[in-house]
């Protein structure tokens, strides 16, 4: 292993979904708690002053109103508000394949994307003959992946890897097959960017699974992965929480609301 890297890490947001209810977001729910429960589309990025990586692609417009989300910018348009240009970004880390984490791969013409190959294998294999393993999955999203395969445009990971000094990709399952999430040594220590991982700090903090599962065993170990991984538990920042906008600060008052700084510690 090489001597590891300092890195400034940002979570983006681009898209929301306001009509979303607490039911909606746990496994084990009352089927009458309507109260609401929005959900927020993040992507992340760490900069050192050698490189960026992203993490995720987030999704296009096209596929916010096929799935009625509400797009707010283009992930193109939240990466430029920190200085980093979406298209001549070199690597991409891909926490799994569903819409909201690929869907805007094109929007990265440049990258190399790294994937765990349990997810490739998900994503093209007997469960997606079912609505319910495969509603979040976009088959367009899944053939373009292939064609980057055969580019030479994908590295595959089996497990946990270093993709570069300070950051490192933990494979977990459950969500789906070959979820992964990342961790990132910053100022403030190692931070975990749990991606769906956890979606809300809810579903980690009460170990109440998110419904949308391929193995809830694995869904449940990975809590205790993230706490594994990180320098503490304010150190794991869940993959589609509001409240990450509330306890992080934005980098300048101009971003308020969008981008917030995840390597300085929350409020
Ligand atoms: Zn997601």
């Amino acid at each position: 292993m090489t001597s590891p890297q300092v890195w400034d890490l940002y979570a983006i947001k681009y898209a929301t979904m306001q009509e979303r209810t607490r039911r909606d977001n746990f496994m084990v729910s009352d089927p009458h708690d309507d109260a609401p429960m929005p959900i927020d589309y993040f992507v992340w990025a760490a900069v050192s002053p050698e490189q960026t990586i992203v993490i995720d692609t987030g999704f296009d417009a096209e596929e916010a109103t096929s799935r009625g989300r509400t797009l707010q910018r283009s992930v193109t348009e939240g990466l430029a508000m920190v200085e980093i240009e979406a298209a001549s970004v070199a690597d991409v880390i891909v926490t799994h394949l569903h819409y909201d984490h690929i869907g805007g791969h094109a929007e990265f013409p440049a990258a190399q994307f790294h994937l765990q190959e349990s997810e490739m294998q998900y994503a093209t294999g007997p469960h997606m003959c079912t609505h319910t393993l495969n509603h979040s999955f976009t088959v367009g999203h899944i053939t373009d992946m292939v064609r980057h395969v055969f580019e030479g445009r994908v590295t595959f990971y089996d497990g946990a890897s270093e993709i570069a000094p300070g950051i490192t990709v933990h494979h977990v399952g459950g969500h789906t097959m070959g979820l992964q999430f990342v961790r990132v040594l910053t100022r403030r220590g190692w931070v975990v960017v749990a991606s769906d991982t956890t979606h809300f700090y809810e579903n980690m903090e009460r170990i109440a699974p998110f419904p949308i599962v391929y193995n809830v065993g694995d869904m449940v170990r990975g809590y205790a992965a993230l706490r594994a991984q990180a320098d503490t538990e304010a150190h794991i920042v869940p993959g589609h929480d509001p409240l990450v906008l509330d306890r992080y600060p934005a980098p300048d008052a101009r971003l308020e609301g969008v981008v917030v700084r995840l390597d300085v510690a929350p409020k």
